[in-house]
Formats: C-alpha cells, sequence, structure tokens
C-alpha cells in the first residue's frame, strides 16, 4: 500500500537529510506506528505519502502507483484516497460538527443524499452520534479530535494518516482515540500514525517503525516503543550491542492508566516479545526519555476537559 525504495530528502542543501536512504513496506490493511523523537522525519515521511513533495531521491509508491508520476493537476484527486489527522485537529471553528464532516464530501461534489447518509454514519463510529449540531469550541480535544477522525474517513479512504493525534490529549482521552483509529484500521483502513507517545505505542502492539536522524532504526513487528532486543549494528558501523534500557526508566503510572482505559494488556512477557527484528541498526540514546517528558507537559497544559 505504501512503499519507500531509498527515499532521501533534505529541505534545503547545507541541511543534513529530513529522511535518508529510507526504504519501507507498508501492507494493505496494516497498522503501523512511526515513532521517533521530535525532529527524527516522521511528519516529512507522512509528506511525502501525501506527495506534499516530489522526492528528489528514491521513489514512493501509493497504491502502486509511483507519486513522482502524478501530474499536479491530478494529486487532489489521488489526495483523496488518503485520509489525514493531526495534532491540533484542524475543524472550522464556525461550522457545526456536522458540517465539518460533511464539508468534507461537499468538496468532492457529492450528492445531499449521501451526505444525509454518510455523516451519521461516521459520526456513529467516532461515537459522537449526539453532538453533531455542537461547534468545535463547545467540544472537548478529544471530540475535536473524533470529530477530525470522522471527517478524514468519511470519504473512506484506502489509507489514513495521522501525525501525533494523541499529541494534545491527555492519557485517558488518547486511549479512547486509539481505539476508534484501531476500528477504523479493523474495517480495512491500512493506518499509519506518527507518535512519540510511548505509552500507547506499548499498549497496542503493532508494528513499530522507528526513525531516528531521518533513517529507518528499527522495523518490528507487534513492538513496544523501544525495543527490548539487543541492537544488532550494521555491517560496517561500530559495534555497539547493548539493550536500551529506556523501558526500565520509564515512570508506570501513566503507563497503567492507558492500558487500563484500552484494557489491553501490557506486560512484558517474554513469549510476546517481538518475534522479529529487521533493519535495526545503531544504538539507541540514553537521553531517548527526554521527548516523553516534553509532551506530558505539553498535555498538562491542554488537559483535556471531557
Ligand atoms: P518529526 O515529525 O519527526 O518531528 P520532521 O519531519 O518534522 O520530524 O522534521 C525532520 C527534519 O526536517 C528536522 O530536522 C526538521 O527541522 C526539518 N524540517 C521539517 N520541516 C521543515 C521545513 N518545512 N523546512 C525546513 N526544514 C524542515
Ligand atoms: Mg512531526
Amino acid at each position: 500500500m505504501i512503499r519507500f525504495e531509498n527515499v532521501s530528502i533534505a529541505y534545503d542543501r547545507k541541511s543534513k537529510p529530513a529522511l535518508d536512504n529510507v526504504s519501507l513496506d507498508v501492507q494493505r490493511g496494516e497498522f503501523v506506528f512511526l515513532v521517533g523523537s521530535s525532529g527524527s522525519g516522521k511528519s516529512t515521511l507522512l509528506r511525502l505519502v501525501l506527495r506534499e513533495y516530489k522526492t528528489p531521491h528514491g521513489q514512493v509508491y501509493v497504491a502502486g502507483q509511483n507519486v513522482a508520476n502524478v501530474p499536479s493537476w491530478r494529486v487532489p484527486k489521488f489526495r483523496r484516497g488518503i485520509g489525514v489527522v493531526f495534532q491540533d485537529f484542524r475543524l472550522i471553528q464556525t461550522k457545526t460538527v456536522f458540517a465539518n464532516v460533511a464539508y468534507a464530501m461537499q468538496v468532492l461534489g457529492k450528492s445531499r443524499a449521501a451526505i444525509r447518509a454518510e455523516v451519521p454514519r461516521v459520526l456513529e463510529l467516532v461515537g459522537l452520534e449526539d453532538k453533531g449540531h455542537r461547534k468545535p469550541t463547545e467540544l472537548s480535544g478529544g471530540e475535536q479530535q473524533r470529530v477530525a477522525i470522522a471527517r478524514a474517513i468519511v470519504n473512506q479512504p484506502g489509507i489514513l494518516l495521522a501525525d501525533e493525534p494523541t499529541g494534545n490529549l491527555d492519557p485517558t482521552t488518547s486511549a479512547g482515540i486509539m481505539e476508534i483509529l484501531d476500528k477504523i484500521n479493523q474495517n480495512g483502513t491500512t493506518v499509519v500514525m506518527a507518535t512519540h507517545d510511548d505509552d500507547i505505542v506499548n499498549s497496542m502492539r503493532k508494528r513499530v517503525i522507528e526513525l531516528r536522524h531521518g533513517k529507518v532504526v528499527r522495523d518490528e513487528v507487534k513492538a513496544q516503543y523501544t525495543s527490548m532486543m539487543p541492537i544488532i549494528p550494521a555491517a560496517g558501523e561500530a559495534a555497539a550491542v547493548e539493550p536500551s534500557e529506556k523501558n526500565d526508566a520509564e515512570p508506570q503510572t501513566r503507563r497503567q492508566r492507558i492500558v487500563s482505559a484500552t484494557q489491553a494488556s501490557d506486560a512484558v512477557d517474554e513469549e510476546s516479545m517481538p518475534p522479529r527484528l529487521e533493519r535495526r541498526r545503531g544504538q539507541l540514546p540514553a537521553d531517548d526519555a527526554a521527548p516523553a517528558q516534553k509532551i506530558d507537559g505539553l498535555k498538562n497544559m491542554n488537559e483535556d476537559q471531557k
């Protein structure tokens, strides 16, 4: 569904590449977490899927199509196959919940009858069936994100990209958002979610692709935010085989709250350890816990009132 072949991109000539020789393959129907600290290249990768930039080096394929071959005039149509959700919701403040979702169908010229049928269906899917008449300002942060998700999926895209969708939400509300994304994925939509929320990643146990300085340093199924496996240095790189210690240092309380909210088991059980490890390179830094603390502060400022 999404395939990167040796993709590199730099925003300008002098700076280091935002993505550095990235190759990955996401199958139809997969749920993938894209993790890595701030600046590691997650948003850039999602932007390339949306063809916000033509890739200067390497190839990006979306649904079998090389995005470089999509002419500019066909880009809007190409993007209709991809729903997008952002950290800051991006709703139209003057429109009601219903109208925000309906708008995504109106711009595609969908009939009123289709809108009247589809909008209530997706509002129900996200648990907002009785809030259609409200304005975004009359909703909690979590509810606003649900509206944004409803809007992203109302045209039934094959792919949903979510860029830090829980970044402004408290852990309980975030868990509710994850349940919705999981449900959407189970209905067949391929989901790629960029995040640096380790609690969420650990509670979901999905495939994790980790970026560091624009490089893929891990691609692991049913994984946690930080690998518990020994790190395998790539050929030619300095040998540094040492397990990461982040999970030991992690505060347990927030994590447990998320787990109880999602009913998921987060126990680190040896048998459910990641069965395989691919493309693991380099060494994780000891200071990898810093971004999580930073986002905690952000969350406290934006405590969801729900
Ligand atoms: P993430 O989403 O993981 O935080 P980004 O993809 O936003 O990472 O950024 C990757 C790198 O590219 C960072 O070094 C960032 O500073 C740089 N970058 C991102 N967007 C731009 C931009 N519009 N112009 C210049 N540099 C950018
Ligand atoms: Mg980003």
